[in-house]
């Protein structure tokens, strides 16, 4: 196994079937450690101009109320519509599109504008899961929904358009690609071992530990062996559920937990608000009963190098595989060995 610290190789993602390249012989170029001034202190608690903040008011002329915690609204600007209709066309299989229904919601995690996850309180983010397993319940039931994707996007890197801690709910009629690809992968699993891909790759994973970030009573967080960006992680239940809303309150409140140690770590690794786009991947709610599925959260941040030094999808990457130089083992023991309490906080 010694190749993988030390030559080229590439490694299977199983949950996708797809490849990522990794060249751990080019990390040994020095790294300094370069670091932006403190960052994250100068956004306002609330911004006259945020449509997310309280009681401000959103295109179209809808008043946000004035919630204490959370709150929830349908996108003023949707990607997907409720009743989207039209017939299907298949031109000898070369040209082929269909009608897709859909919802789009908005959440917002805080009425504290200069908030993120890292600096919320662990009870705090709890109210959010809670949100979250009742829109994917709600959303979930609904007639033709097939599946139901939680997503973050955070930081001006990642396109995120506004500062205030948010995320986002699109339920699809059809399953979108990373999902059908995990379906495949899981699906494939259970028929040839009887158990959950992902359960068995979290045994695998904590006899190893070297990838392994933290644990608390119900939660791993791990950099995977096939991880693509640079500090890349899954959050990972330790019993077998299906959704979030399977979880009992403890598990909940530990999920909360781990949410908030990983972005602390994040933000710490560079002393910088740390960017990313995360989501999770629940089960499809087509009405199957779905045992091969795992509930795990994915958290993708682009940075490499330092607050402004990212990683690029380009080139090779673009027309071949991804590929990265920093091993999946040495990201893990980077956010391993950061400080648990936010930067901030500490200042
Ligand atoms: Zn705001
Ligand atoms: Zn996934």
């Amino acid at each position: 196994m010694d190749f993988l610290r030390t030559a080229p190789h590439r490694r299977l993602n199983p949950l996708t079937g797809e490849w990522v390249l990794v060249s751990p012989h080019r990390t040994e170029r020095p790294w300094m450690g370069q670091r932006e001034a403190r960052a994250g202190t100068d956004v306002p608690a609330y911004d006259p101009d945020c449509y997310l903040c309280p009681g401000n008011r959103r295109a179209h002329g809808a008043v946000n109320p004035h919630y204490p915690y959370t709150f929830v609204f349908d996108n003023d600007f949707p990607a997907l519509l409720p009743e989207s209709e039209g017939e299907k066309i298949d031109r000898d299989g070369l040209m082929v599109g269909e009608a897709e229904r859909g919802i789009c919601r908005v959440i917002c995690f805080s009425p504290r504008h200069d908030l993120t996850l890292a600096r919320m309180t662990v009870k705090d983010i709890a109210r959010v899961v809670g949100v979250w397993a009742a829109q994917y319940r709600a959303l979930g039931a609904l007639d033709g929904i097939g599946a139901v994707q939680i997503f973050e996007n955070r930081g001006d890197m990642m396109g995120a358009s506004n500062p205030h801690p948010h995320c986002q709910v699109w339920a699809t009629g059809a399953l979108p690609n990373e999902m059908a690809k995990e379906l495949a992968s899981q699906s494939a699993y259970w028929r040839a071992h009887g158990s959950a891909l992902l359960v068995d790759y979290l045994r695998l994973e904590r006899e190893a530990g070297e990838r392994i970030v933290f644990e608390n009573d119900h939660f791993t967080v791990l950099v995977p062996f096939w991880a693509v960006w640079p500090f890349e992680t899954m959050v990972l239940p330790r019993r077998h559920v299906g959704a979030i809303d399977e979880l009992t309150t403890e598990e909940s409140t530990a999920l909360a937990a781990a949410l908030s140690q990983l972005t602390i770590r994040y933000d710490n690794l560079f002393e910088t608000p740390f960017p990313y786009s995360m989501g999770f991947h629940q089960k499809p709610t087509d009405g199957e009963a779905h045992a091969e599925w795992q509930l795990h959260a994915h958290f993708y941040p682009p940075l490499l190098r330092s607050a402004t030094v990212r990683k690029f999808m380009v080139g090779f990457e673009m027309l071949g595989s991804p590929q990265r130089d920093i091993t999946a083992e040495s990201a893990a023991a980077r956010l391993r060995a950061l400080p648990a309490t936010h930067y901030l906080a500490t200042a």
